[in-house]
């Protein structure tokens, strides 16, 4: 019994380290942005913050634009892909199937 415990405790604790290393290692992976991104968060920060600044600069890494530092001292690092309409969770097939079975049946009852 308790080496049985102890074996679901010890997966349990590998489970959490392997889900705790994927979490902190992806969170430094930053997402590379284009110039045009960059100015565009930075206005976009300027109309959220009501900030004046007239001054902006790219934040690199690796050769990379990661983020940029407003004049007022503002830092934004993205560190995830800037995804505009980012799409629901995966519906499961079932449904998507069943769907297009009603849009076939609904049109086939009306024709
Ligand atoms: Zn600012």
């Amino acid at each position: 019994m308790f080496d049985l415990l102890e074996i679901l405790l010890f997966s349990l604790w590998t489970c959490f380290i392997i889900y705790a290393t994927w979490y902190f290692t992806s969170a430094k992976h930053y997402a590379p942005i284009t110039h045009t991104e960059a100015r565009m968060l930075w206005k976009i920060h300027k109309q959220i913050g009501q900030c004046g600044a007239k001054k902006w600069r790219e934040i690199r890494r690796r050769n990379k634009i990661i983020g940029f530092e407003c004049g007022c001292g503002y830092k934004h690092i993205q560190k995830r892909p800037l995804v505009i309409n980012a799409p629901e969770a995966k519906t499961p097939v079932q449904n998507a199937k069943s769907s297009v079975f009603d849009k076939l049946h609904t049109s086939y009852e009306s024709t």
